[in-house]
């Protein structure tokens, strides 16, 4: 329950006063505490301010300022036979006597003041009690009250108090299997100690099982003091002793309120706060620490129960030209609309977070299958093209989309998913890699791969030979799809083969020199890929397969199925990063 400030009346405080010394002072105080503030100006304080405060009795608070004893005492008596709940009375005067003081206090004056060394903040903290109290009967009104006593004259008394107080969601059990068979939930519950049947002691216990948040007051008619702790320690709040009286009463259940109101309070802030903690702050989505805590989860649901889950990562396409060409605010912009076209295209918007700068991921249900989530990725790519975030630019993002394999530890999963979002940079960008695989051709042209600090390992003769197998790959694609004579596309792939031999066996010296660990399985492969390349050659050069199954060899097998998933596990021989952000 939270309190809503729109219902609360607004909160005032009357100031009566005979001359103008101290208004422009409490004025300041009153509404820096945010009442609003109503002076009347009296020449003396007379019947008149009576009449004044009895007629418009809405005033939280009211100030006498150079007050008379017997106008004070006038004014309660009036109000009590009355029977009004009277506001809050604060009395300055420049008559400091004790005996006066007392009779104030006696009448039921809130707080006196000396009119000589007025103290503000005095006043300031009086005012503050008074807006606790006020927002804790707003508060109260929401309440839902059980009254549980087997006495029908308790009972009764609690249903004058509450009558009194304006306090209407109230139900009254005489019989505790009554309200054990209700099965309602209450906010504050009232229960007699000891009754027949069910006592207090077995409802609390019952009460705490399911609910450990509300208001438990119990109540006795015998001041029992060997009971009362064990109670408390079953969650009880409070007790109180029968007979009860209403102002005791009302005052017992205001301060458990005002406690309940601060854990609530503390509980709303601790959500605000984590919150605050796990959002982004431009774009409101989650980031990038909340998405580790629940990667963590996930991987550990996972690997548990066997669950496979996708992930979707995106990247803005260079979006460092938005920043550099309209200026870092016309950036944000553009990510703050960019993130909103992808929570959009998701079935639950929660499961997308901030990874950084401009990278997103998308953090799949473990039931989505890789076509349902083929179809979000793609969804997301197009509502991100079709958005007109920027008039003057055509803002489209690359994806990379990784499943969780039982083999896997959360780095290898995301070295899938880096991994294939940097082929998808690589080969055009504006698409969707899976799994780093590359389709060689899309929307009936073949792909180019474009070498890039992706591939470097930082061993300048590796680098160099990966960067030659990558030209070649491309030549042969060009001379294809160019439809170059057979000639040429022979000579090409004679070289292609010839280089990517020399290259195996450097790499092979290089990477056996600084003991690589699975140098003989790298060694294996390397022989594997050589016999597959001549079958496919020796074929090729009979016309018996199309010079497309090279391609595809190329890129798949030795590009991708090689440099990127086997040669990346070296890199670090060389000190290099392997997941590059
Ligand atoms: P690519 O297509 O290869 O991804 O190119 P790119 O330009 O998008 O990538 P690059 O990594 O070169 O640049 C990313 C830019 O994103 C650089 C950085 O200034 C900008 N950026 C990162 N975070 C924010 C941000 O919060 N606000 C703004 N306005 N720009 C950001
Ligand atoms: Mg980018
Ligand atoms: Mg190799």
């Amino acid at each position: 329950m939270t309190i809503d400030a729109d219902r609360v009346e607004p909160m005032r405080v009357l100031h009566i006063e005979t001359d103008k010394v101290l208004s422009p002072v409490i004025r300041r105080i009153v509404e820096k505490n945010g009442f609003s503030y109503i002076k009347v100006h009296l020449e003396n304080i007379t019947d008149k301010a009576i009449d004044y405060i009895l007629q418009r009795d809405e005033y939280s608070a009211v100030i006498l300022d150079q007050c008379v004893l017997g106008l004070v005492e006038k004014l309660i008596n009036i109000m009590n036979t009355r029977g009004m709940i009277h506001p809050s009375i604060i009395t300055i005067s420049s008559q400091q006597d004790f005996n006066l003081k007392k009779r104030y206090f006696e009448l039921g004056v809130m707080a006196h003041f000396d009119r000589e060394n007025f103290a503000e903040h005095r006043l300031e903290q009086y005012l503050q009690t008074i807006k606790n109290e006020l927002e804790t009967v707003e508060f109260f009104k929401e309440f839902h009250v059980a009254v549980i006593d087997d006495s029908e004259l308790s009972l009764d008394t609690i249903r004058k108090f509450f009558i009194n107080a304006g306090t209407h969601n109230v139900d009254y059990y005489q019989e505790s299997a009554e309200f054990l068979n209700s099965k309602r939930r209450y906010d504050l519950f009232l229960i007699d100690l000891v009754m027949p049947v069910y006592d207090g002691e077995a409802l609390t216990s019952y009460i705490r099982k399911t609910d450990s948040e509300a208001i438990i007051i119990l109540m006795t008619a015998y001041n029992n003091g060997q009971i009362i702790p064990h109670c408390l320690s079953l969650g009880a709040n409070d007790f109180m002793t029968k007979p009860l009286e209403y102002n005791s009463f009302m005052l017992r259940i205001q301060s458990c309120i005002s406690r309940y109101k601060m854990q609530k309070e503390i509980i709303y802030k601790n959500n605000e706060l984590f919150e605050m903690a796990i959002r982004d702050n431009l774009t409101g989505i989650y980031n990038r620490t909340y998405f580790s805590q629940i990667y963590e989860e996930k991987l550990a649901a996972a690997k548990t129960g066997n669950q496979v889950f996708w992930l979707i990562m995106v990247d803005i396409d260079n979006f460092k030209n938005i920043n550099d060409e309209y200026g870092h605010l016309e950036g944000d912009k553009v990510l703050r609309n960019f993130a909103v076209a992808l929570s959009d295209s998701l079935p639950d918007k929660d499961t997308l977070y901030r990874w950084g700068g401009e990278e997103f991921i998308a953090l799949l249900q473990p039931s989505d299958d890789k076509k349902t989530v083929y179809q979000i990725a793609e969804k997301m790519r197009v509502n991100v093209k079709k958005n007109n975030f920027h008039h003057k630019w055509n803002i489209t993002g690359s994806f990379g989309m990784a499943k969780w394999h039982p083999a896997d530890t959360g780095e290898k999963l995301f070295r899938r998913l880096d991994n294939s979002l940097y082929l998808a940079k690589l080969t055009g960008k504006d698409k969707i890699v899976c799994e780093e695989y590359l389709n060689i051709m899309e929307n009936g042209r073949f792909i180019r791969i474009t070498w890039g600090s992706f591939f470097t390992s930082g061993n300048a003769i590796i680098d160099e030979d990966h960067q030659a197998m990558i030209n070649a790959a491309n030549n042969i694609i060009d001379s294809y799809e160019y439809r170059a004579e057979q000639m040429i596309i022979n000579k090409e792939l004679n070289n292609a083969y010839k280089h990517i031999m020399l290259h195996f066996n450097k790499e092979e010296d290089i990477i056996k020199n600084l003991n690589y660990e699975h140098y003989e399985e790298h060694t294996r492969e390397h022989r594997k890929l050589m016999a597959e390349l001549l079958r496919l050659y020796d074929s090729y050069s009979r016309e018996k397969s199309n010079a497309i199954d090279v391609i595809k060899f190329l890129v798949q097998d030795v590009i991708v199925g090689h440099i990127v998933q086997k040669d990346f596990d070296f890199y670090p021989l060389f000190g290099h990063e392997i997941l590059k952000q």
